[in-house]
């Protein structure tokens, strides 16, 4: 399999033009993020990091992560609605872990009053990595599935254009038209259209929670604009104006300053540093209105780290997915090796395990939002310290996958133009909307490539270590 685009990368001064052509592409696309010296403010805005070059991927796997995300939408609304099965498994962490305590409790209190939300939304994304089988043949590896706030579906949709320029400027024009169209941010407005349509009210209102500071501002506008053109209205507001300015009437109906509220979009309140105790106050009033929440607080929890650790314990899936083997067998198939630390044998092994091969594990809090993960010596002294402790309750463990490095320029403001060892990670975007028991839709929406230098274990692109890319399938 070939890796990378070979000689281009050797002509230093080519790259550097082929840099400015890109970049002003890059600009006139609308791929941009607010700078972090100005994150409140779209006057001085610049381009989002990308790679000069589309990266490749191969197609058979780029087919497997799409034919297998309809499974995974069934799957995250099969684990919300099974609060037994999300009691059983965060029972450990919750003990030791405040934040995924707090959103439990806000979920013990919904269900005792009893759940008022009638249309369910989820808006996902499903992230990989490639790793070579044993007989090297390329292999899709989940990372992880996002359930809040998954975020670049917009700017995903302005970047092929950014690729196929630089293609086309190298007179390679059949390859730029290789180049996958992609607009993710059109099919989660297809999936918030259609649950603010099952809500049924024709005035009510999607309310975007949103951060104060947000650089990240364009990628959500992208979706705001789809739903406006379908004669949606969009407010953005934050948790504090919730607390102040949102209401429940008697039917728990959602009212923000006056207006009802169809569907809250959460871009806000996936990790711990977002929630003040008023915060948590408006997140409550929130989950116990009817109106539809992507996502709900089931949803969200269904996307922790630990339960993606049970569900790869043998006979789950097929207890939350009876009578779909195969089903099961596409889920399974995208499984890396997870471990559970709760206290016991089977977390004494698994920690031992780690302590001596470092490099073949990845040490995960429950944490989402990039940099909270250990890997190598500092996993090593983590382990060493938590292991007599319930506190490693609170984190997993996970088989390291390790891509094939290759060759690309990572564009960054202010940074100069040179070819890095890198690797990707592909996210699929996936939509569903579930009416009292019954699925009405059920989808995928379209990609995400993102690829980073190998020096960083971690991060993503809002983290400022990945930067946005596209796949170029062979
Ligand atoms: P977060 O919720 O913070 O995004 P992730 O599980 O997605 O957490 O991990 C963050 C990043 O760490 C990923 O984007 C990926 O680059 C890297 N990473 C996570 N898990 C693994 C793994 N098992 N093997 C290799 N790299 C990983
Ligand atoms: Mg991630």
């Amino acid at each position: 399999m070939a890796t990378g685009w070979g000689s281009l990368l050797q002509e230093e001064q080519q790259l550097e033009e082929l840099a400015r052509q890109a970049v002003d592409r890059a600009l006139a696309e609308g791929v941009l993020l607010r700078t972090s010296q100005e994150p409140r403010s779209s006057d001085v805005v610049s381009y989002a990091p990308f790679t000069l070059f589309p990266s490749l991927v191969p197609s058979a796997l780029l087919e497997q992560a799409y034919a297998v995300q309809m499974d995974f939408n069934m799957l995250v609304d099969a684990v919300s609605q099974n609060a037994a099965f999300l009691e059983q498994t965060l029972s450990s962490t919750i003990k030791r872990d405040n934040f995924t305590a707090h959103l439990f409790d806000i979920h013990k209190q919904v269900l005792k009053e009893g759940i008022a939300q009638t249309v369910f939304l989820g808006l996902n994304r499903s992230d990989y990595m490639f790793q070579r089988n044993a007989d090297g043949s390329p292999a899709l590896k989940q990372i992880e599935i996002n359930t809040i706030s998954a975020s670049f579906g917009g700017l995903a949709s302005r970047t092929p254009a950014v690729h196929r320029h630089v293609l086309n400027v190298l007179n390679k024009t059949k390859e730029a038209a290789k180049i996958l169209s992609n607009n993710p941010s059109k099919g989660l407005a297809l999936g918030i259209t259609r649950a603010w349509e099952l809500y049924g009210s024709a005035n009510a209102l999607v309310l975007l929670i949103a951060q104060e500071k947000e650089r990240n501002i364009f990628d959500q506008r992208a979706i705001e604009n789809e739903l406006l053109a379908r004669n949606i209205h969009v407010i953005r507001r934050r948790f504090e104006d919730v607390s102040e300015k949102g209401s429940l009437d008697q039917d728990r109906r959602l009212f923000m300053d006056g207006q009802e509220v169809a569907v809250v979009y959460f871009r806000d309140g996936y990790m711990p540093s977002q929630y003040s105790p008023q915060n948590w106050e408006a997140r409550l009033l929130l989950e116990r209105s009817c109106a539809v929440k992507c996502p709900d607080i089931a949803t969200q929890l269904a996307g922790t780290k630990k339960v993606q650790q049970e569900l790869s314990r043998m006979g789950v899936l097929e207890m939350l997915l009876p009578g779909q083997p195969e089903t099961v067998a596409r889920l399974r198939a995208t499984f890396a090796g997870l471990y559970s630390l709760d206290m016991g044998e089977e977390g004494d092994q698994a920690i031992a395990e780690a302590i001596v091969a470092p490099s073949q594990f990845v040490l995960k809090p429950q944490r989402e939002g990039g940099g909270n993960n250990l890997y190598g010596e500092e996993m090593v002294q983590a382990l060493e310290r938590l292991k007599d402790s319930e506190e490693r309750a609170s984190y997993i463990l996970m088989e390291k996958i390790k891509p094939e490095p290759f060759g690309n320029c990572l564009l960054r403001p202010g940074s100069p133009v040179q070819v890095v060892q890198c690797i990707s990670e592909l996210g699929i975007f996936g939509v569903y909307v579930r009416q009292g028991k019954t699925l009405v839709m059920n989808k995928h929406v379209g990609h995400l490539l993102r690829t980073k230098a190998i020096e960083h274990a971690d991060g993503g692109v809002a983290a400022g270590v990945a930067v946005l890319d596209n796949p170029y399938p062979v």
